[in-house]
């Protein structure tokens, strides 16, 4: 497979509603110069800008290297390692990433999928951190699991640490007289020690394809849901719940101890989903006014946006879901469809590219792909599997066995859901 060029030429295919000099005049300064306005395809980490923020103890060698030379080394220790190695691709990956992927998916589908291959040995996993535990978590006992560079988070997910969730939980027992009738429900874009709480403390994780399933899950259990990490993904399935925004309030985290996420006694009893402030910086950036623009260029576009953008960007649409929602949304339109889509720029580059007979283009003018997701370089994925060639684990995700256990409760109960 070769790089994509994302040059010029292909964000006017990606978004052929926008001025791009306009566009690249309005935005190209240092501070808000996107990486795609000058293209992704793979160059030498030590090239690389952003390298200061990432994993810094790679070997020297791998940091020269070009993408072609790091194309036939992971060739080469691919093959060594056979069957005792399989690859899995996060649909935000960048292509010279996703070529190697043996399994494509959202971090659950990933995750489940890895559940199934008891033969493989090690599982590299090219995602962020909170796919690499939940992988870690359904992994059979003899496996490992490896995130190529273990600076790859998420900061939505960094948006909810687990002093500031005890913190709030102990603020809301107080209102409350008690927790037992609040459910404790997380998005998988956490960290296990949240799914963990939530398997503790009778709660649940949800996905973006099942978050409407498992809320109606959690109000069998109790009569009020505390639902972390993303305020949007939580407001969205509230809306199409017909939960109104009146019995949802919002739990300003950053306020610290003492200061009830900013709500008051009253807010909190009249509230059936109390949402913590967190938020996905790549969806945030969505909004009507994009939506707005591709309708005017193109009045038969169908809209098509993630669920963990703003609720008037999801009302907006023609339609929401999760990547796989996507995928298949874009799979199953008829040929000449014009598609907007409100998500990651390289699944949209991507399915631009796999379906050439649409137009499909991403509603920010301004691309950038999520930027942690874009930590996991080529050179990162040599070292690890170099590295399992010689017998060496680097990288390894390993979550705590007290943490694994509640962790795989709430996890087991989402998939307990039909
Ligand atoms: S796209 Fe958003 S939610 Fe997904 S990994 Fe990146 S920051 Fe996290």
């Amino acid at each position: 497979m070769t790089n994509i060029d994302v040059g010029q030429e292909k964000i006017q295919k990606q978004n052929p509603y926008i001025d791009f000099e306009k566009v690249l005049q309005q935005f190209n300064t240092p501070q808000l110069q996107c990486e795609t306005d000058n293209g992704i395809a793979t160059i030498p980490l030590a090239d690389e800008i952003s390298f200061d923020s990432w994993q810094s103890d790679i070997p020297q060698e791998y940091m020269k290297l070009s993408a072609e030379q790091l194309t036939e080394r992971i060739g080469i220790a691919r093959q060594k390692l056979g069957s005792e190695l399989i690859v899995l691709g996060h649909h935000y990956q960048r292509e010279d990433i996703i070529q190697y992927a043996d399994y494509r998916g959202d971090s659950f589908a990933l995750a489940q999928y890895a559940a199934t291959q008891n033969d493989a040995k090690y599982i590299i996993f090219c995602g962020v951190h909170f796919m690499a535990e939940a992988a870690d978590i359904l992994a059979q006992p003899d496996q490992h699991v490896i995130l190529p560079n273990i600076e790859a988070g998420c900061s939505m997910a960094d948006m909810a640490s687990e002093p500031d969730l005890y913190s709030a939980w102990n603020e809301l027992s107080a209102i409350f007289d008690g927790t037992d009738d609040l459910i404790p429900v997380t998005y998988m874009n956490s960290a296990a020690s949240l799914k963990s709480f939530c398997g503790e403390h009778g709660g649940i994780v949800c996905t973006s394809s099942n978050a409407e399933k498992v809320l109606e899950w959690a109000f069998e259990q109790g009569k009020r849901v505390f639902f972390f990490p993303d305020q949007h993904l939580g407001r969205n399935t509230g809306h199409d719940m017909g939960i109104s925004d009146n019995e949802m309030s919002l739990w300003n985290w950053r306020l610290g101890p003492g200061r009830l996420g900013g709500l008051n006694r009253e807010n909190l009893l009249q509230s059936r989903i109390i949402l913590w402030q967190g938020h996905c910086s790549v969806h945030q950036r969505f909004s009507l006014t994009q939506i707005d623009q591709a309708r005017e260029r193109f009045p038969e576009v169908e809209i098509l946006v993630h669920p963990e953008c703003r609720a008037e960007v999801v009302d907006a649409a023609d339609a929401s879901g999760s990547t796989g929602f996507i995928v298949d949304y874009v799979a199953n339109a008829e040929a000449g469809s014009v598609i907007g889509i409100g998500t990651e720029i390289n699944l949209v580059s991507r399915l631009s590219h796999e379906y050439p007979d649409k137009t499909i283009f991403c509603l920010d003018p301004v691309v950038c792909p999520c930027s942690t997701m874009y930590r996991v370089h080529p050179a990162y994925l040599a070292w690890v599997m170099e590295s399992l060639v010689k017998g060496h684990v680097v990288n390894q995700i390993s979550v705590d066995k007290n943490i694994k256990h509640y962790a795989a409760v709430a996890l087991q109960r989402m998939l307990n859901i039909k």
